[in-house]
């Protein structure tokens, strides 16, 4: 009982650590900057930030949200992103019955891209290549490990068929009608489907459909965004492809029970 308390906040704390690196990778990316150096500096003043002012989560609220040297306020993304990531790593420890399964690093793989994928996309409206071109020969590759651990080679083909099933017809789509699909969010399906497997990323894929076009209906409702405006469609991919990864299993065997 208190081995699993304790090793939660460790998983906790640790996913606020990769929320903080997220942070880098977002901000660094699509600027083609590397992610591994220099440190972290203030984009105004370009002071480096000491160790002390750079803790995730807690330096923002010491810091009274702003820089130490020349009191530029610093974006509310950055604690948002450490406490989601912290999050997710908690639910999928928990998920995973507080143990060391197999599916621990291939999990906690997928919220850390989705993280950076969906924070870059929000911004920016791409999904970059030199995330989902490594992501994705990776998911697959530790599926392959999850399913030799496992003894199990049912979840290698349901990873191969997962990285297809949506993706396939959706990078079709996107060849025949470019300004209406996104070749990003084609790979983006390939790499949640090479994690979740086809009936998990099938389900996720009609909960980020439906989760778009009601967060769209909304906007347009609202005045907000016109018909034609293009709403970036990679953070409702992720946002389905989070459900189906904790309840995916769930909503298939739901569905499959109604016939
Ligand atoms: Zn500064």
């Amino acid at each position: 009982m208190f081995e699993g308390i304790y090793f939660s906040v460790v998983v906790f704390l640790f996913g606020l650590m990769v929320g903080s690196f997220d942070n880098v990778a977002i901000y660094r990316i699509p600027e083609g900057k590397s992610l591994w150096g220099p440190r972290s500096f203030c984009p105004r003043c370009g002071t480096t930030i000491a160790w002390y002012d750079n803790i995730p989560l807690l330096s923002y609220f010491l810091l009274r949200r702003r820089c130490r040297h020349c009191g530029e306020p610093i974006s509310w993304r950055y604690p948002l992103v450490e406490l989601v990531s912290g999050l997710l790593f908690l639910a999928v420890f928990a998920k995973l019955g507080f143990g060391w399964e197999a599916e621990l690093l291939p999990y906690l793989f997928m919220v850390t891209v989705l993280i950076i994928v969906s924070a870059i996309d929000l911004e920016l409206q791409i999904i970059p290549n030199k995330v989902m071109y490594p992501a994705i020969p990776v998911a697959l590759a530790a599926m392959g490990i999850v399913a030799l651990v496992r003894g199990d080679y049912h979840i290698m083909t349901d990873s191969l068929i997962g990285a297809a099933v949506v993706a396939v017809p959706w990078a079709l789509a996107a060849a025949v009608f470019p300004r209406g699909f996104g070749m990003g969010d084609a790979k983006l399906a390939a790499f949640t489907g090479a994690i979740l497997g086809w009936r998990a990323e099938l389900v996720g894929f009609f909960i980020g459909v439906a989760l778009g076009a009601i967060v769209g209906i909304v906007l347009m409702a609202a005045g907000r965004k016109g018909r034609k405006s293009r709403i970036p469609f990679g953070p409702f991919l992720a946002a389905g492809a989070l459900v189906a990864l904790f309840w995916g299993q769930a909503v298939w065997d739901f569905y499959v029970g109604l016939f």
